[in-house]
């Protein structure tokens, strides 16, 4: 299991910043679209000079358009407990922060949260929960999402929490979970036993093999990414991007996501300073370097990040954003008032964002296509690597953003209107005429219209 954190260290033994020609070879190859070598990734995450970073973020923006299109990818968080029997030192919901005020949603708060959400426009959410057997275990999480699923218009609940055992993955999957997402925090196993001092959460091991066991269970979807901020990120970079060749070798399917939390002070937490501070011109390579290494995989950018960072992620490789994000159990509907995990920065709601993105030449989009149609695991990335997706994603994103300006009327409308004329026009011929028809029974009142 931990024989790829042994090839990150090798990798990372002699690794420099590649001269120029080396580095126009590598961005050569990363042009592509086949990933690169870890020896390659280690290199990259070297680069310090300013023009060798700029051409690496403008082929990460090529590979991502190439792979995905012009979409952008919006989803929102909603945090159903903070409730945790662990004590990451780094973490407001840990369990020896004795101020915190605790709350686990009911199944009827967690629909009422979620029909906010939909209303707001997001029919794709990620449920986030504290570990606690009672308020975070599997039979909650079922209970949850068959709530949901019955009682709104949500049409796929993705899950950040504590790992499971394989048989407990089936129950998941059966009850119609997405993506399944866990951050190892750390790949580093010395810092992880101190930051992670007490719980289940302390067994290194049991964690860094969780996605090994979602895979074998069935969970064709699962979503990684350290914590930046706690180790060294060349040595967690790399080891994110080692650990999704693993899954792809054993599995046929590489990590679905990609995210880049970054640390950020947590009230009650132990640790109020990242021990390993990632700069923001550092966290713009992450992003990039994750890009070029693991095209089809989407990399996701938290509200954690600030307005701009975010903005210039997206164009270096980002393919995915939150927004409008509460990290408060009960947080949507403004009268709780819970601990929350940690501090946000871009608080931008979900009509701003679309609008931003918009403004930037690139589509939002709220699509749950993939989920819909099957396309998940190592069909979604058969169909990623023969480079289908990107019209896929470019289609589904103008379905799905016409739905939301019709349904939400949005602030901004215009402007996303057009941005939608813009890109239905730059399709050819028969697929064309093929969207216009779906994107007029979309205006006629069908919903979830997708390819
Ligand atoms: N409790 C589960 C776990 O730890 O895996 C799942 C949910 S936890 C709320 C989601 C993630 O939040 C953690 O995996 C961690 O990476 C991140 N996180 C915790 N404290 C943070 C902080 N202070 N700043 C940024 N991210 C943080
Ligand atoms: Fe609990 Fe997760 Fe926070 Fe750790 S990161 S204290 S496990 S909620």
């Amino acid at each position: 299991m931990t024989d790829f954190l042994r090839d990150v260290e090798d990798a990372l033994g002699n690794a420099k910043a590649p001269s120029s020609s080396e580095l126009d070879d590598i961005l050569s190859r990363a042009g592509e679209l086949k990933g690169l070598p870890l020896s390659d990734a280690a290199k990259l995450l070297m680069v310090e000079e300013e023009d060798s970073l700029r051409a690496i973020y403008e082929k990460a923006a090529e590979v991502k358009s190439a792979v995905f299109g012009p979409r952008v990818v919006l989803f929102a968080p909603l945090y159903l407990s903070n409730y945790c029997s662990n004590d990451c030192l780094y973490c407001g919901f840990r369990k020896s922060n004795s101020t915190a005020r605790r709350k686990a949603l009911s199944p009827d708060e967690a629909v009422e949260q979620a029909k906010i959400l939909s209303r707001t426009g997001f029919k794709r959410i990620i449920l986030v929960a504290g570990e606690h057997p009672r308020y975070s275990g599997v039979d909650y999480l079922i209970k949850i999402a068959e709530e949901i699923y019955s009682r709104t218009d949500v049409r796929i609940l993705h899950v950040n929490s504590a790992p499971v055992s394989v048989e407990d993955f089936r129950k998941l999957k059966s009850a119609g979970y997405g993506v399944y997402q866990c951050f190892q925090e750390t790949y580093h196993e010395e810092s992880y036993k101190v930051l992670h001092p007490t719980g289940r959460k302390s067994d290194f091991l049991y964690r860094l093999s969780v996605m090994d066991r979602g895979l074998q269970a069935g969970f064709g979807d699962v979503g990684i990414g350290p914590l930046l901020g706690l180790y060294d990120y060349h040595y967690d970079a790399l080891a994110a991007i080692a650990h999704s060749k693993h899954l792809e070798a054993k599995f046929g399917a590489c990590a679905h996501t990609i995210s880049v939390p970054r640390l950020k002070s947590a009230e009650g937490a132990e640790i109020k300073k990242a021990p390993y501070p990632v700069s923001d011109e550092d966290f713009k390579k992450i992003v990039a370097v994750y890009r070029l290494s693991v095209p089809q995989a989407g990399v996701v950018v938290s509200t954690r990040e600030p307005a701009r960072l975010r903005e210039e992620c997206l164009l270096c490789g980002a393919s995915q954003i939150s927004a409008g994000s509460s990290t408060e159990p009960g947080g949507y509907d403004g009268r709780e008032k819970n601990t929350s995990q940690f501090d946000l920065s871009d608080i931008r709601p979900l009509p701003e964002m679309a609008r931003v993105i918009s403004e930037m030449g690139l589509l939002p989009s709220l699509c749950t296509a993939c989920y819909r149609s099957g396309r998940q695991g190592s069909s979604y990335l058969h169909t990623a690597q023969s480079g289908n997706l990107n019209e896929l994603c470019t289609a589904n994103a103008l379905l799905s953003l016409k739905e939301y300006l019709l349904d939400a009327s949005p602030e901004g409308r215009e402007i996303m209107e057009a941005s939608l004329n813009r890109f239905l026009e730059e399709f050819k011929g028969k697929l064309r005429e093929d969207v216009k028809r779906k994107l007029e029974t979309v205006e006629k009142g069908k919903r979830d219209v997708h390819y």
